[in-house]
């Protein structure tokens, strides 16, 4: 029998991510020694006490479904939280999921439909395309990539990019695949334009607690915004937690409502004990994250001097633990020959909307940065 598959799904290609790791993979299978430089997931293990606290859940028999937004305590923990960066939302206006993707998926399927304009600044994170595609949406692309990727100087291009059509348009700083973390003036500049056009807002926060020297400021906080934002953030990045499945969103009252349906009838809840740690992630966890940044922020140190060294210049990021690498304009070929002639992955920046570049994540420890830039460097690649 031939199987019909939804136009939706054939038009979104595999994970360029996915599609990099796969040949790491193979090469490993052979035997070779592949310095990963493609994957974002922090090489630190899970802060002990998150570990204790979901041990002591499943202990303590929490290992049934929960209310399907996530149980009470941790929703209220992730209010106080939010109250902490200036946002207002009670544990009914907060929806936990099995990690940030599923709250994005969730977001853009309830608000997206055939048709539907949604607004992205180039580069951005692979799976705001396809989430957008697979919801029937169309795309605006804002190139950010001549201003160093920062935001501010690109406003005029947003304003053009953006009318009345738009439905909704995703901002993440600071930002995967980049590291920039935008100005106040920029989301400033995003507001005006999202009230002028009436346009919802996703803010993708995920990497907000890991910053080097900057404060980045959430959307929703500024005038105006408050209805018409969606903060989305998670566990995997800032407490070192991929695997544990864990996020959340906040938004109006309303879209938590529609919302709430389509978690509810896919994946039930986030799990029960997993939940439990993420309390104590949020109340007990500061001192960890602070060292996992601190360690960030000296591998971030050690990749820029060491491409400086090469005559690389890139943009310095402000967060996240990403940047992008000048290639050449075929990036899909520099990335895959890295890979090959070197046994460094890393990923193409067309997979983000931006050929030129390869993202390197330096999640990585400091001796296999330095032996990843070591052997682009000697096979040419630098
Ligand atoms: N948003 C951005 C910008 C990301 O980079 C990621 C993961 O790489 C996610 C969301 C999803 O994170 P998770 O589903 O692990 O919480």
């Amino acid at each position: 029998m031939t199987m019909e598959f939804t136009d939706r799904l054939t038009r979104v290609e595999p994970s360029a991510t996915l599609a990099i790791s796969a040949l790491a993979t193979e090469l490993e299978n052979d035997g070779a020694d592949v310095v990963d430089l493609s994957v974002g997931e922090p090489d630190f293990p899970t802060p002990q006490n998150i570990i204790d606290a979901g041990q002591d859940a499943m202990d303590a028999g929490h290992t049934g479904y929960t209310t399907s937004a996530g149980i009470i305590d941790l929703r209220e923990a992730i209010s106080e939280k939010l109250a902490d960066d200036g946002l207002e939302h009670g544990p009914d206006e907060i929806i936990v999921t099995p990690g940030a993707k599923q709250a994005l998926y969730e977001i853009i399927q309830a608000l997206i439909s055939d048709g539907d304009e949604v607004a992205l600044l180039d580069p951005a994170w692979v799976s705001y395309e396809a989430m957008v595609k697979m919801a029937g949406g169309d795309l605006t692309r804002v190139d950010l990539s001549e201003h160093e990727f920062q935001l501010e100087p690109a406003l005029d291009d947003l304003a053009d990019a953006v009318s009345d059509d738009t439905e909704l348009l995703i901002v993440n700083s600071p930002s995967n695949p980049t590291g920039a973390v935008y100005s106040d003036a920029a989301l400033e500049g995003v507001r005006d334009l999202a009230v002028e056009h009436d346009i919802t807002v996703i803010s993708d926060e995920i990497y907000k607690e890991i910053t080097y020297g900057v404060e980045p400021t959430s959307l929703g906080t500024f005038d105006g915004m408050a209805d018409r934002t969606i903060t989305v953030n998670g566990f995997s990045k800032a407490y070192s937690m991929t695997g544990w499945r864990l996020g959340y969103f906040a938004g109006p009252e309303e879209l938590i409502d529609q919302a709430g349906k389509l978690h509810s009838h896919s994946v039930s809840s986030a799990v029960n004990f997993v939940q439990h740690a993420g309390i104590e992630a949020l109340e007990n966890t500061d001192d960890a994250v602070e060292e996992m940044t601190e360690a960030f922020a000296q591998r971030r140190e050690l990749v820029v001097d060491l491409l400086a060294e090469h005559d690389v210049d890139v943009a310095v990021p402000e967060g996240a633990f990403y940047m992008m690498l000048p290639v050449d304009d075929d990036d899909q070929a520099w990335c895959e020959g890295a890979i090959e002639d070197a046994h460094v992955a890393t990923v193409p920046g067309s997979a983000f909307g931006t050929p030129g570049y390869a993202r390197i994540s330096y999640a990585a420890s400091e001796e296999r940065l330095e032996e990843g830039i070591e052997r682009l460097a000697d096979e040419g690649y630098l």
